[in-house]
């Protein structure tokens, strides 16, 4: 009929959340390895994923970096890099015991929980740690303390949990875990243990916490959740069930080629967040390509400004020093 409204689809949107992507910790670590690359005078090793995203490492290999799962790959006076999840000191004193240059990239934000575990376990309390056993994060603050540290990750573990002496017990938390599951798991911590001891709220960081309350505006928002990150990567583990929970589907995606052609039929708005350690340049690419899917509209959703800055580290600080070189301000690019 002349002049009625073309029936076609309404065009569909990408809205992306903020904060997304990368943190304070990893914007840190990656300097490290890069500004290393710079002022150490030699080959850089790098002990595990600095950050857990495949692209990132691959990025630094392409600069110049090693990486190695353990100190034995690494030959002797070679200088090594942790990564930012956090060592157990049996790994420091071996470095040391091999004569290795350290530079460690550890998050301070994980250090600070390292602090808390070594002053529970000096007292004599039992640590309960929050987290999942097998990540690198929590494999480090356990050797802290491994005869007092017993760790959790389940509501239904806290409610089993038997320790020595109910009234001297403290716990932690691992910092990318869910803010909601960790408040349940600590609610039950604190009905079975009236003394348990503790941070005010839990060791979440900032990062998690902000990230999480992003997904959640987002989840109630849009049809579909991409969550850009690595299948290794606590955070965005995370995301995806936080956006789940909210009964929106979610897919955790490395990057653009692992999108289905599927998840998108009949879905007029597409959500878009990253994982702490996953670069921005893959958030570009997946808009790109919704965009030429008829998504010619992109919205931020913006729920907290972050301006976390973390300073490098002081061996790095001091190499430099040593070797009369300049650590060269961070240029991070946003691509490639
Ligand atoms: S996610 Fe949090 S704890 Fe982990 S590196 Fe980033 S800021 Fe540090």
């Amino acid at each position: 009929m002349p002049g009625a409204p073309e029936n076609r689809p309404p065009l569909g949107e990408i809205v992306l959340a903020g904060p997304r992507g990368f943190c304070a910790g990893v914007e840190r670590a990656i300097e490290v390895v890069e500004r290393a690359l710079d002022v150490v005078g030699g080959p850089i090793y790098v002990r595990r994923e600095i950050v857990h995203n495949r692209h990132v490492v691959e990025a630094l290999r392409d600069k110049g970096a090693i990486f190695v799962e353990e100190l034995d790959e690494v030959p002797p006076d070679a200088t090594v890099i942790f990564s930012a999840h956090g060592i157990s000191p049996a790994v420091r004193e071996d470095a040391r015991a091999r004569g290795l240059r350290v530079i460690d990239a550890t998050c301070p934000l994980v250090t600070k929980v390292h602090v808390e575990a070594q002053r529970y376990a000096r007292e004599a309390y039992t640590i309960v740690l929050v987290g999942h056993a097998d990540h690198d994060e929590v494999i480090g603050t356990t050797g802290e303390a491994p005869g007092r540290i017993v760790v959790i990750d389940s509501v239904e573990e806290a409610e089993r949990l038997a320790v020595e002496n109910p009234e001297k017990v403290a716990y932690l938390t691992q910092t990318t875990l869910s803010v909601d599951d960790t408040r349940a798991i600590i609610e039950v911590l604190r009905r079975r243990f009236p003394k348990i001891v503790g941070p005010s709220r839990d060791d979440i960081c900032y990062a998690t916490q902000n990230r999480q309350a992003a997904v959640k505006q987002l989840a109630a928002d849009v049809d579909l959740v991409l969550v850009l990150g690595a299948a290794n990567s606590s955070n965005a583990n995370r995301l995806r069930e936080v956006a789940e929970a909210l009964g929106t589907p979610a897919h955790l995606i490395n990057d653009v080629r692992d999108i289905r052609a599927e998840w998108l039929a009949g879905v007029t708005r597409v959500g878009v967040t990253a994982g702490a350690s996953t670069p921005e340049f893959l958030v570009r690419e997946v808009v790109a390509y919704l965009s030429s899917r008829k998504m010619p509209v992109v919205r931020e959703l913006n729920v907290v400004e972050e301006d976390v800055r973390f300073g490098l580290p002081h061996e790095l600080i001091e190499i430099a020093r040593q070797s009369g070189k300049q650590l060269a301000a961070s240029a991070r690019p946003t691509s490639g």
